[in-house]
C-alpha cells in the first residue's frame, strides 16, 4: 500500500519513543521509504544508530549541523517527503507546532513545511487532558494536521487513561488511509462472521463461518479511507487495523448494531446469520436425563440483515452488498436473492464440500448485479476484498 512513498518521521521525546523504532520496520515492510529527525530529548530514548540502522537512511538531530545543511538541508527534508508523520507527538511538539515555535530541526522542518501532517500523540493523561493540550490539538486540528491515536491504556507512569501512543500498526493504518482514500468521506458498515444462536446458556446454533472475508473487506474498505464499523459474530479473526470493531453474538444484536451504525454509503453483508434461533432460550442448561428422550428445539426465524439494510428507505445506504454461499445452482440462487433482498450486488461462491472456501484462504467469486453475471477467478479472500473495494470505489465515484 505505501510502495514508493516517503514519510518524514520526526521523532520527539517522550518514553513512548522507542515505539517509533517498530513503526519504522512496519513501514518499511509496507514499501515506504523512512527518513528520521529526532529531536534532542528523543535521542535520550532511542538512538539515532537504531533508527538509522532501520531506516536504513541517515538520521537527522541538529538544525545546526553545517554537514546535515550542506549535504540536505531542512527545507529538502520537507521537500522530499510525501507526508510528515510526528511519532510520539509530546505535548511539547504539539504546543510548539500550534505556538509556531521553531527552536530545533524538528520543529523549524514542522513550521516550514507546505506537507501534511500525521501526529500520534503520546503523553500522560492529565497533559492530555489539560486545557493547553486540547486546545493546541483543536488548533491544529482546524489547520489540517491529522491525528492518530492516542489510546486508552496502562501508561509507563503507572497510571491508566487516554494519552497512550496508537499502536504502530493503526499508525501505519492511518498512513495507508491517508495516501489510498478513495473512500475518505464515506462510511462502510461490514458484517462478518456467523451468528451464534443461544440453546440454553451453554449450546449454541450457528453457521460456519471463520470471517476471513468479512474481515478482509473491512480492512480493505478501511484501507481506501472509509470510515468502516466492522459488526462481528464470534470469529477468531484479529480485529483489522483502524477499523472500529462492534462485537455481537446473535443475528439481533447484530441488526441492532447495523441499524444503530447508520447512516452509512456503503453496506456489506458479508457475515453468515443463522437463519433460525430457538424459539426461546431457558436460562438454565438443558439436563440431559439417562434414557430420556433428547430435546426438541422449536425454532423461528431470525431477522434478515441484509433485507433490513437494503429496505431501510432513506437511511438505506447507497450500496448494499450481499453474499450468497451456495453449494448447486449458485448463480441462480444468487440472482433470486438480489431481487428478494433488494442489495444491489450478490458475490456468490460455491461452498460445496472440496471447493475449500470454508475456513480456507481463498475464494471464488460470482459478481451479481441487476447488469449480469461475471466470474472472477479463484484469487485469495484478500484479493476479493481489494477487488470488491476497488469496484465498490469506483461505482461511488461514477455516482457522484
Ligand atoms: O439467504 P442467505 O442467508 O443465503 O443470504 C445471504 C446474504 O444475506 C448474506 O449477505 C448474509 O450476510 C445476509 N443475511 C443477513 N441476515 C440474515 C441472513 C442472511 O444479513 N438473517
Amino acid at each position: 500500500m505505501l510502495r514508493g512513498k516517503r514519510i518524514l518521521l520526526i521523532v520527539s521525546g517522550g518514553i513512548a519513543a522507542y515505539r517509533s523504532l517498530e513503526l519504522i520496520r512496519r513501514l518499511r515492510e509496507c514499501g515506504a521509504s523512512v527518513r528520521c529527525v529526532l529531536t534532542e530529548a528523543a535521542t535520550r530514548f532511542v538512538t539515532p544508530l537504531s533508527a538509522s540502522a532501520l531506516s536504513e537512511q541517515k538520521v537527522y538531530c541538529d538544525l545546526f549541523s553545517l554537514t546535515d545543511e550542506s549535504e540536505m538541508g531542512h527545507i529538502r527534508l520537507s521537500r522530499e517527503a510525501d507526508v510528515l508523520v510526528v511519532a510520539p507527538a509530546t505535548a511539547n511538539a504539539l504546543a510548539k507546532m500550534a505556538g509556531g515555535i521553531a527552536d530545533d530541526l524538528a520543529t523549524t522542518v514542522l513550521l516550514a513545511t507546505d506537507k501534511d501532517v500525521i501526529a500520534a500523540p503520546a503523553m500522560n493523561v492529565r497533559m492530555w487532558e489539560h486545557p493547553a493540550t486540547r486546545a493546541n490539538v483543536a488548533l491544529l486540528q482546524s489547520r489540517g494536521a491529522m491525528f492518530a491515536g492516542p489510546e486508552e491504556g496502562p501508561m509507563a507512569c503507572g497510571e491508566r487513561g487516554m494519552g497512550r501512543m496508537a499502536e504502530p500498526g493503526e499508525i501505519v493504518a492511518k498512513i495507508e488511509r491517508y495516501f489510498a482514500a478513495p473512500l475518505s468521506g464515506r462510511r462502510a458498515i461490514v458484517t462478518s462472521g456467523p451468528t451464534h444462536e443461544a440453546i440454553d446458556p451453554v449450546r449454541y446454533i450457528g453457521n460456519r463461518s471463520s470471517g476471513k472475508q468479512g474481515h478482509a473487506i473491512a480492512a480493505a474498505l478501511s484501507g481506501m479511507g472509509a470510515e468502516t464499523v466492522l459488526v462481528a459474530g464470534p470469529s477468531p479473526e484479529p480485529p483489522p487495523a483502524g477499523v472500529d470493531v462492534i462485537r455481537v453474538e446473535t443475528a439481533r444484536q447484530m441488526l441492532d448494531a447495523c441499524v444503530a451504525a447508520l447512516p452509512a454509503d456503503i453496506a456489506v453483508c458479508a457475515a453468515a446469520v443463522s437463519d433460525w434461533r430457538p424459539a426461546d432460550a431457558g436460562v438454565e442448561k438443558i439436563k440431559k436425563e439417562p434414557g430420556g428422550e433428547p430435546p426438541r428445539l422449536e425454532l423461528t426465524e431470525n431477522p434478515d440483515i441484509l433485507a433490513a439494510l437494503s429496505g431501510a428507505g432513506d437511511r438505506r445506504p447507497e450500496l448494499v452488498i450481499g453474499f450468497a454461499a451456495e453449494t448447486n445452482d449458485v448463480v441462480e440462487r444468487a440472482a433470486g436473492k438480489l431481487s428478494r433482498k433488494r442489495c444491489d450486488w450478490i458475490l456468490a461462491n460455491d461452498v460445496s464440500p472440496g471447493a475449500g472456501t470454508f475456513g480456507g484462504d481463498s475464494n471464488r467469486i460470482h459478481f451479481v448485479s441487476a447488469q449480469g453475471v461475471e466470474h472472477w477467478p479463484r484469487m485469495s479472500k484478500a484479493e476479493v476484498a481489494a477487488r470488491l473495494a476497488e469496484r465498490i470505489s469506483r461505482r461511488l465515484e461514477a455516482a457522484g
